[in-house]
């Protein structure tokens, strides 16, 4: 066993060595993999980096992987994409977007924790591996299991957008559809993994898949030239993806991979689903849960499991957190895609129109450095933008037909058009 990390109690600090649990069994509160700083120091420096590929295992030192890893495919890796236009729109100078809606090997962020949890699956010697999922963790986990030999038995809200339950049933997982919301399915997760032998990647395997989320911010670092940024706007639904980009770039200060500098975090929600946005806004210790509704289905916990600390993160680092309405997300899917040629799903839809908020509220500043974190792919939410794009009407496959619907389409333009 690995002696440079181990299981530590959030709150009371105990720790628990290296085991498929999640909370502490003394004060039930969430446990954390905590590291040995002053001897990973000793492991590895940014300059070992250089010779690696650029995907998410080049940061294996800093996640909680068994001493005989080996990595079986590469996850990870994305664009840090610079924005010229909607940057352009938005008056901003230094936007940026880390584009993980091209996330190998399906689609989302969530390949990231996946890849960390199964290391751990694999340690534990489960052979079935499975998760609650809202969608995209599902389409992750069936993905990497099929890869690496796990059985898996995925468990969803029996009505989820039907491409993302496709997404998942191409790899041959077993799909239980519960009749439920996100918080009843993951709570009957909580029995099984009692009950059962398996590793539930997002349950008893928590806090091994959720430092997966740290290679997101590891790479927008190094991407950024080996910085942070001023500001980061992160989409929320459990809450982990925000609090761990945000213990990356602690931890790369910590390591003096990168320069200190006060980072503010914003978290972007739906407004049908929004308990830790609500919770920023209203100034409360403990958000409210919520019943969720709205077309974000992959941001759609009421009831996140990392809401207070979510909280305390964007509160503590000065910055904030918003919501958008459904049609404000369609809208903010398009323009995205029109300004800067990224096609994202609603959650990405939710980050976009979450940040042009925050502009418009001055919180984010021109000459600020801004990172806004698209984290899954807009293939996977067609429905949700279907009705903006109506087929177009079939012409005859002939010149004279083409020039006809040119003149019907653009007028008198058509004309200057032709030789
Ligand atoms: C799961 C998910 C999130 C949020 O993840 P949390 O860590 O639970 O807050 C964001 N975007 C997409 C596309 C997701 O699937
Ligand atoms: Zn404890």
């Amino acid at each position: 066993m690995s002696l440079h990390y181990e299981l530590r109690c959030r709150e009371c600090g105990k720790t628990w060595g290296n085991a498929p649990r999640s909370f502490c069994e003394d004060c039930f509160s969430p446990l954390e993999v905590a590291y040995d700083y002053v001897s990973l120091k000793k492991i590895v420096r940014r300059e070992n980096l250089a010779a690696r590929y650029f995907n998410m295992w080049r940061y294996s030192e800093l996640l909680p992987l068994p001493d005989d890893f080996v990595a079986r495919s590469a996850v990870g890796g994305t664009p840090l994409v610079a924005s010229r236009k909607l940057a352009a729109k938005w008056g901003l100078k230094n936007l940026y977007f880390k584009n993980d809606a091209v996330c190998f090997p399906s689609l989302s962020f969530k390949d990231r924790v996946v890849a960390t949890a199964l290391a751990a699956a694999r340690r534990f010697n489960f052979t079935t591996v499975g998760c609650s999922s809202t969608g995209n963790l599902a389409n992750a986990v069936a993905a990497q299991a099929a890869q690496q030999g796990f059985d898996a038995c995925v468990f969803i809200p029996a009505d989820l957008e039907p491409a993302k339950v496709l997404n998942t049933a191409v790899y041959g997982a077993r799909i239980v559809r519960i009749n439920g919301n996100y918080d009843h399915v993951n709570r009957l997760c909580a029995q099984i993994a009692d009950r059962f032998q398996w590793g539930l990647v997002n349950v008893n395997l928590r806090p091994y898949y959720s430092e997966g989320s740290k290679t997101h911010g590891y790479e927008i670092a190094e991407q950024l030239g080996w910085a942070l940024p001023d500001n980061v706007v992160v989409p929320m639904a459990g809450g982990s993806l925000i609090t761990k980009i945000a213990k990356a770039f602690r931890e790369l200060v910590m390591l003096g991979w990168v320069e200190a500098k006060p980072v503010k975090f914003f978290g972007a929600q739906a407004t049908g689903c929004s308990p830790i946005s609500d919770g920023v806004k209203r100034n409360l210790q403990r958000f409210e849960p919520q019943k969720p509704n709205t077309i974000a289905r992959s941001l759609a916990i009421g009831n996140p499991a990392d809401g207070p600390y979510a909280i305390k993160l964007i509160r503590e680092s000065g910055g904030w957190a918003e919501d958008v309405s459904d049609p404000q997300i369609v809208d903010a899917i398009k323009l995205l895609a029109e300004t800067e040629g990224i096609f994202t799903e609603t959650a990405g839809g939710v980050t976009a129109g979450v940040t042009q908020k925050l502009v418009g509220q001055n919180r984010i500043k021109p000459e600020e450095t801004t990172v806004v974190c698209i984290t899954g792919n807009g293939l996977k939410t067609t429905d949700a933008i279907a009705a903006e794009f109506p087929a177009t009407e079939a012409i005859a496959p002939r010149l004279d037909a083409f020039e006809a619907y040119l003149d019907a389409q653009l007028g008198t333009t058509a004309a200057s058009a032709r030789a």
